[in-house]
């Protein structure tokens, strides 16, 4: 069989955060770039949001090869207790020799493995099958800055940062505060930090990292990653910046109840409100959060599930689609839906987040700041009320609100531990939808709106061009193999 195209194998870790910016990859490496694409993906249950949206039309995957890989158990491995992210680390570890046996029997065997950050593990099946090997960033250059250069100072990390809660300076970065710093990482003792931080020193044995951000959006960071005397110098290996990947979408060609209430609602009139596809609240916070929407008296839709207390993550793998309820759910206000139902729509666990962020009644998005959240929201040119949970979410709200001026905080620096006020929930929520301040930051965003589009653009934008130097070494590869095979 005579192989023209270069084939991307890739692997995503499970949650919606993950899957679809690795199916939006793949789709731009074949749809631009003329790759075969092979995206391999844990199962998750048929009911979850998941598995719904990987067989829905939205989610439109006919130009790549998706291939359900089986959750492996790891019951054994880890205690039912332990953060999502070591459930997730431990699920990718144990699929390697699945991935090893898919790969081994391909005919057409991968010219490039690319995995997300979760499955860097799986990058020694670059050696034993001869592929180049990619990391891909699903999140920004901030938080992969940081990820690079924790392991490098750990003990003034420790002395530093953790006991003396100074900034983290990062060679030609912003410095981290310490309140931003993902909280898994302020805990030496704990297996999350020893799991993850010595991840960052992983990264020059790649051919090269992608990362879902664009110049305009983080120039600082990026020319730091990419200069041999910063940042440059410790991950050694090429950035290629080559987002922003979010799914393309089209309102008006997507049948929901949502987006048919929305037809009816003014411009930008609309606040959209939700957590990601695993965030949830405290019954407290969640009970707040309800008053101070009634206060503001503005027009919203809130993708609501039920409260937790405990971590602002625990729904990570069990969230379901959703459907709009008829009456008020029991840990909202009594009365609430009844009251608000002229200008508020509620919707339970999961809503077509991209199409309502892109309908003209949407003018406001209260997120989490998971970093496609934000990327859905810049390219639909809608400002953002920060509100992070977990993760890297608190260094993505500092980026959008201090560089970018295109979301206010709501509170103080949320914490689980603080409730935020219905009053101050009220006055912000009126902030982005009617104050001066929101207008200048809807202008500031859809600013940033079009320099994504410029960053797309196949005629010589930035995105296009770095993804176009990752195909380049794939065609080389791809051209060498050949030549050897022919003077086999
Ligand atoms: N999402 C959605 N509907 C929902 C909640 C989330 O379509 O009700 C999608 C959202 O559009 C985004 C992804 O799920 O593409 C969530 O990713 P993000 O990085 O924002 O946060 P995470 O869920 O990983 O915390």
């Amino acid at each position: 069989m005579q192989i023209t195209r270069p084939h991307a194998a890739m692997l995503a870790s499970p949650g919606m955060g993950h899957v679809i910016p690795v199916i939006e990859l793949g789709k731009r490496l074949a749809g631009s770039h003329g790759f075969h694409v092979t995206i391999f993906v844990l199962e998750a249950d048929a009911a979850s949001a998941q598995s719904q949206f990987l067989n829905s039309p939205g989610c439109d995957a006919t130009l790549v090869n998706v291939i359900g890989l089986p959750s492996p158990d790891i019951s054994g491995l880890v205690d039912p207790s332990v953060n999502f992210a070591i459930k997730i680390l431990f699920m990718m570890r144990q699929t390697i020799p699945t991935l090893r046996s898919k790969i081994s029997e391909m005919q057409h065997k991968p010219t490039a493995l690319i995995v997300d950050l979760f499955g860097l593990d799986a990058l020694r099946l670059g050696r034993e099958f001869n592929m180049l090997t990619y990391i891909f960033i699903a999140s920004n250059a901030r938080f992969l800055s940081v990820v690079m250069y924790f392991p490098t100072l750990e003990k003034d990390v420790e002395e530093e940062h953790i006991i003396k809660k100074k900034p983290l300076a990062i060679p030609g970065c912003e410095p981290v505060r310490f309140e931003d710093t993902i909280e898994t990482f302020l805990d030496p003792t704990d297996q999350i930090y020893r799991e993850f931080v010595p991840f960052g020193l992983v990264f020059p044995t790649a051919d090269g990292i992608i990362v879902n951000t664009w110049d305009d959006m983080e120039p600082k960071t990026l020319k730091s990653l990419q200069d041999p005397k910063l940042l440059g110098r410790i991950a050694r290996v090429p950035v290629y910046p080559i987002g922003p990947l979010s799914r393309p979408v089209d309102p008006s060609k997507t049948n929901h109840p949502v987006l048919d209430w929305l037809n009816k609602q003014p411009n930008e009139s609309v606040l959209y409100i939700s957590f990601g596809s695993g965030g949830s609240l405290s019954a407290k916070q969640l009970t707040e959060l309800a008053w101070g929407l009634e206060l503001s008296q503005q027009r919203f839709v809130w993708v609501v599930r039920p409260p937790v207390d405990g971590s602002a993550d625990s729904a990570y793998f069990s969230v379901n689609s959703g459907k709009i309820q008829d009456g008020t759910p029991d840990y909202l206000p009594e009365g609430f839906v009844s009251r608000t139902h002229e200008r508020g729509l509620v919707v339970s666990s999961w809503a077509p987040q991209a199409e309502i962020l892109a309908h003209q009644a949407v003018g406001g998005f209260l997120t989490h700041c998971g970093w496609n959240s934000v990327l859905e929201s810049v390219v639909s040119g809608v400002p953002m009320i920060a509100w992070p949970l977990f993760a890297e979410q608190k260094m993505n709200a500092t980026l959008l609100i201090e560089e970018l001026g295109i979301a206010v905080r709501c509170g103080k620096l949320p914490s689980s531990e603080e409730v935020i006020s219905r009053v101050e929930i009220d006055a912000t929520v009126r902030k982005i939808m009617v104050e001066e301040e929101g207008c200048e930051m809807r202008e500031r965003v859809k600013k940033l709106r079009d320099t994504a589009e410029t960053s797309l653009s196949c005629d010589g934008g930035s995105g296009h061009e770095s993804l176009s130097r990752v195909a380049n070494q794939c065609d080389c590869l791809l051209e060498r193999s050949r030549g050897m095979a022919r003077g086999a």
